[in-house]
């Protein structure tokens, strides 16, 4: 998601936030292992950089063939089956190793994502800022195009990761192209505080304009 480091939010966005966290019960409110890093932003990224190789995909190339669908996923296969929280846990780490790697000059807001493919792969991505600012990219979207671009096109759960004391959900866009893999994907947000949202995609976009809505 994009956003600025100390920036108001503003008051439908805070409604939002709100909603979500009163919406659900104890089981929205999971926690997930606490940051072993607290960063909060005060360095700068390098672009392309990788801090480290955990959140560094291990998809060998090969393992890509058969992988190309002409026809994008449906939902059809639903409900997906949801990751245990050993999964979830390491997906969270993921993202906050790989947010580390953020190109964020501009908001400083650090973000981190890795999705879960149907076979249980990870895929990661962090934000991408840049100078004319409307080309800034979200960790999400990144994390998903860097899925896509190694053959997958199922997506199970999302995880986000933000050096805030509340969590952040994805953004409009992202929801919107979380839905195209992943309809009813598990989206979790964890950040450094305790809360973690946990919601399905289809909750938080419902009735969404999908692959479907284009058959004839
Ligand atoms: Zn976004």
């Amino acid at each position: 998601m994009l956003g600025r480091k100390g920036r108001p939010v503003t008051g439908a966005h805070r409604a939002y936030r709100i909603g979500i966290l009163r919406a659900g019960g104890p089981g929205d409110r999971r926690k997930l292992a606490p940051p072993k890093v607290a960063d909060r932003g005060g360095g700068r990224g390098r672009p392309g950089a990788r801090g480290n190789d955990r959140g560094a995909v291990t998809t060998h190339p090969t393992a890509n063939a058969g992988a190309e669908h002409p026809r994008p996923p449906t939902g059809e296969e639903m409900p997906m089956s949801e990751p245990d929280q050993k999964t979830l846990d390491e997906m969270a780490e993921r993202a906050r190793a790989v947010g580390r790697n953020a190109y964020i000059p501009y908001s400083r807001f650090r973000v981190g994502a890795v999705v879960l493919t149907d076979d249980g792969q990870m895929f990661d991505g962090c934000n991408v800022e840049n100078a004319s600012y409307g080309l800034t990219i979200c960790a999400e979207r990144n994390a998903i195009f860097h899925m896509v671009a190694r053959g997958k096109r199922k997506i199970t759960a999302v995880v986000v990761c933000t050096p805030t004391p509340t969590p952040a959900a994805p953004c409009g866009a992202c929801r919107q192209v979380i839905n195209e893999f992943g309809p009813d994907a598990l989206v979790v947000s964890a950040c450094d505080g305790p809360d973690v949202l946990k919601k399905r995609l289809s909750e938080l976009l419902p009735d969404a304009f999908g692959p479907a809505n284009l058959e004839t």
